[in-house]
Parts: C-alpha cells; structure tokens; sequence
C-alpha cells in the first residue's frame, strides 16, 4: 500500500476508523510512517498522539483496542480508511463512538421506518394515521393483523405470483415492526439474539 505521509508538512495523515460491523464512524486519527507499520504490525490501531508527541496504540491503558479488519487508502493514497472491531468503547470519555453515539446496528431504511412508526405512536393521531389507530387498538389487534399477513405470506408462498408474494411479505414485516415497538422493542433487540445463537 502506497502511502503519502509526506503531502502534509508534519507528516501526518489522518485515519479515519469504522466500525467493520456497524459501519458507524468511530473515531478520527493521526499517523506518521511509525504508527502506520505498528498498526500493520500489531493488528492494533496505533497513532501519532500530537498531545503525547509520541506513538500511542488506543487502548494501551483502557484495553478498549481497535482490532484492525481492513485497511484502505484513498484516491489519492493521503487519508485511510479503516475497519476495525472495537474492544470497548472508543472514546476516552466512555460513549462508543467520539461524537457520542452508541454504536448500534443500522438497518438502513428499515431504521427509518422504525423512526415513522414511532413518531405516528406518540402522535396521538388515530383518526388521520392507520399506525397511530393500531397502536390505539392494543397489542392483542396488532398481533392478531402480524397473525393474519403471515397467513397471507403462507398462502402466497405456494403460489407463484411474485407480485403477491412481495407484496404480502411486506406488510408482514411492516406489521412485525409495529408489533415488535408495541412490546417495546427494536431490531437490535432481535439482532443480538440471533448473533447470541451464531456462537
Ligand atoms: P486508551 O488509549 O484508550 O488507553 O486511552 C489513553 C488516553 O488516550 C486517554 O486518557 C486519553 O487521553 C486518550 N484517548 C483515548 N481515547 C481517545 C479518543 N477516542 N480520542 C482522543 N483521545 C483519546
Ligand atoms: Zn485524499
Ligand atoms: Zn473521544
Ligand atoms: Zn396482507
């Protein structure tokens, strides 16, 4: 890997450190020649402390490393890009990330949606918004309606109608996700069940 620690005066580049599983942005660094070879090295984020003025491998006193996956440099070979799985939390003031953020998993639109679903069930909208009405009817409506999409997902599973099909298993997941908030839940919730079953 080609790299051009020398376009900026100090010799520095900035390291830019993603979650490899969340993708959130964890935190940014420094690194001269040296902190990028022990980096590659060790397997563990080391950079140049421009406070410390020497060499500092996160975590070194913490023990919250940054376990290096990939390393990527960019278009023009003076900033990384690297994926890591963090030991703890990575910024020294005890939140995941150093914009103080928790680093859960994104589920990208399926996220947002949960946001929608949210912010129709404290709206208190029952007549203008069909989800602020299902929450108003209760958990035992908003199961028996995931009960019945899932008949429907069945019936269309032995047909082929892709159309059908799509279309039935969409709003099986979209009556899951009220469900699952109704309970008091989220995607994450059932994230780390199924991550406790892989091991
Ligand atoms: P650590 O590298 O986690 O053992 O932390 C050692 C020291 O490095 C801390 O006391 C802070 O001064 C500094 N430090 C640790 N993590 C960060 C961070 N994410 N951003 C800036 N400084 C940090
Ligand atoms: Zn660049
Ligand atoms: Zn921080
Ligand atoms: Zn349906």
């Amino acid at each position: 890997m080609k790299i051009d620690f020398d376009k900026n005066i100090d010799g520095l580049i900035p390291a830019i450190i993603q979650d490899a599983t969340t993708k959130n942005v964890l935190m940014l660094g420094y690194m001269n020649q040296e902190a990028f070879d022990k980096t590659k090295e060790t397997q563990k984020v080391t950079f140049y402390s421009r406070s410390k003025k020497r060499s500092w491998t996160k975590g070194e006193e913490s023990g919250n490393f940054l376990n290096v996956v990939h390393i990527k440099n960019d278009c023009d070979d003076d900033t990384l890009l690297i994926y890591v799985n963090p030991a703890g939390p990575t910024c020294h003031k005890g939140s995941d990330t150093c914009w103080n953020e928790e680093n859960l998993s994104n589920f990208g639109f399926f996220s947002e949606l949960e946001k929608t679903i949210e912010q129709r069930r404290t709206s208190s909208e029952a007549d203008t918004s069909y989800v602020a009405s299902l929450f108003e009817k209760g958990i035992n409506k908003i199961a028996q309606k995931v009960g019945e999409e899932a008949v429907e997902v069945v019936i269309e599973a032995k047909d082929d109608n892709d159309d059908l099909f799509l279309n039935e298993s969409a709003d099986l997941l979209f009556h899951y996700l009220i469900l699952l908030q109704a309970k008091g839940f989220t995607l994450n919730d059932i994230e780390n069940v199924l991550k406790k079953r892989q091991k």
